[in-house]
């Protein structure tokens, strides 16, 4: 049969990338089951995904995506990921990974050099602002609605814009195999949030643009705009987070609190490393109003909304065994960076955990 395949990549724009797709029609075979062949898997309405090692590379014009020069133009789309399209008929979208036409990783590809380890779980906030002809869903076309107060998990239509929206994204997630774990309206009325986890930097961070790409595909037949700017709109307006919620084998198992605090202090350590990647225009959004720390300032605390980072009061009364919550991430933050970061400095405070502990 034919199926479409929704070829999804990154572009080479900065600070951060743009999601572009392409569909490429494809001859499949789904009669071969996973018993035949171990790779495929099976979706939840019992459809059978090819694996991306079945599926063919594919090129696209890099001199339209900021990627390669107009005289050497071609740029190669390597699958790495396949996952159910619950929005179109015998279709799959495919996330790829940019390579060179020489077959090496392209400079945009930050998620070739990502490692992989299950025994690190992310729960990533992503928040986000639906608008419309520039203003926020909510906002009356002059001036400012009613102040903030009443949005946060508001209901009524004077306290919420956009549902429809989200109820469907939350819907083609759930249908895709995207670990979505629940969604909420944002402080500031038109703003959003869903939380995706997932196991393994990489996953999770894969999880997390392919659900970005449904996010502004829906948008499309609204004819609104996903909006991931950190400080969308100036004065008492929240901005918009990333937060990452994190823990691994030891900070779930073993825990302690000493273990927490030395993450916590390696992660002060590295401050400006993180900050590095966790957006741009994330200085407009961490002032140290709105439940934010400052950008230069880093501080940990227990319950504090207004920390860098959180210790959520169930790792405390779990006998410090749980996770930890940095609020720092802004909504525009790339997740491979992101992920790849926290990864690197909770891995490091590990190793040298486990010396002292020997
Ligand atoms: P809040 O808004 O209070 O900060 P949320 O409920 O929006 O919290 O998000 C909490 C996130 O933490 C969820 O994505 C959840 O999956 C994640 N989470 C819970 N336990 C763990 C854990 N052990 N490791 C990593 N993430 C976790
Ligand atoms: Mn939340
Ligand atoms: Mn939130
Ligand atoms: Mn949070």
């Amino acid at each position: 049969m034919k199926v479409k395949l929704e070829y999804i990549w990154l572009d080479g724009y900065t600070p951060e990338p743009n999601l572009r797709s392409k569909t490429k029609i494809w001859e499949y075979d789904p009669l071969i089951h996973p018993s035949m062949h171990p790779k495929r898997t099976i979706a939840a309405n019992g459809r059978i995904i090819p694996t991306h090692e079945e599926l063919p590379t594919w090129s696209f014009d890099g001199s339209s995506t900021k990627q390669a020069e107009g005289n050497d133009s071609d740029c190669i789309l390597k699958p790495v990921r396949v996952i159910m399209d619950p929005q179109r008929l015998d279709a799959f979208l495919v996330l790829c990974e940019v390579y060179s036409a020489s077959g090496v990783p392209h400079s945009s590809n930050k998620r070739h050099d990502l490692i992989d380890d299950e025994q690190y779980w992310f729960g990533l906030e992503q928040e986000y602002i639906l608008t419309a002809n520039g203003k926020p869903l909510g906002f009356p076309s002059e001036g400012y609605p009613a102040p903030q107060g009443e949005y946060y998990c508001g209901i009524g239509s004077t306290n919420v814009a956009g549902r429809d929206i989200v109820e469907e994204h939350l819907q083609v997630c759930l249908e895709a195999g995207l670990n979505i774990t629940g969604v909420n309206a944002e402080v500031m009325i038109g703003q959003w949030e869903y939380q995706l986890f997932a196991e393994g930097p990489k996953k999770a961070a894969d999880d997390l643009w392919l659900s970005r790409y449904l996010l502004s595909r829906i948008t499309e037949r609204y004819e609104v705009k996903v909006d991931l700017t950190p400080k969308l709109v100036d004065g008492d307006w929240n901005g918009s987070g990333l937060h990452i919620n994190f823990s691994s084998d030891l900070m779930r198992e073993v825990g302690g609190k000493e273990l927490f605090s030395s993450i916590c202090e390696e992660f002060g350590e590295y401050h400006d490393a993180h900050i590095a990647v966790y957006g741009s225009g994330n200085d407009k959004r961490l002032t140290g109003e709105h439940e934010t720390q400052r950008i230069d300032k880093f501080t940990y605390g227990i319950s504090d909304r207004g920390a860098s980072i959180r210790v959520p009061v169930s790792t405390l009364t779990n006998d410090w065994k749980g996770y930890l919550e940095d609020r720092r991430p802004a909504s525009n933050a790339d997740p491979y960076l992101l992920t790849g970061r926290v990864f690197e400095t909770l891995t490091h405070v590990e190793r040298s955990f486990r010396t002292i502990e020997v």
